[in-house]
């Protein structure tokens, strides 16, 4: 099937910063062979890249999806323990009992 021009934009941010998977990279190359609109487009945004890169003074360009996938990491994570509580286990037994306590009467305030 061929790629709609609005697909291939849609694409152009992580085709350009390769972050498109492999089975989308073909057909949004093959879109840009035979659509010149598109392919000024992707000149257009690769420029402006460049141009940013250059203001920002780095050579290092994160992928634009890299911030929500560190956010979505970092939140997804276990809650850290104070290394207090882990050698204190009466300690560790408590906080587990006021996180109880804490989650039951959320959990009823939200009835
Ligand atoms: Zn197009």
């Amino acid at each position: 099937m061929k790629m709609s021009c609005h697909n291939a934009k849609n694409q152009m941010l992580p085709f350009l910063s390769g972050e498109l998977s492999l089975a989308e990279v073909p057909k949004i190359q093959r879109h840009l062979d035979e659509c010149p609109a598109c392919a000024q487009y992707a000149v257009q945004i690769e420029a402006a890249q460049e141009r940013l890169q250059n203001a920002l003074g780095s050579a290092v360009t994160a992928p634009p999806t890299l911030d929500a996938r560190v956010m979505a990491t970092i939140r997804n994570l276990p809650p850290r323990r104070a290394s207090f509580y882990k050698s204190q286990p009466v300690h560790q037994a408590l906080k587990t009992k006021i996180e109880y306590s804490i989650r039951v009467t959320t959990r009823n305030l939200a009835k």
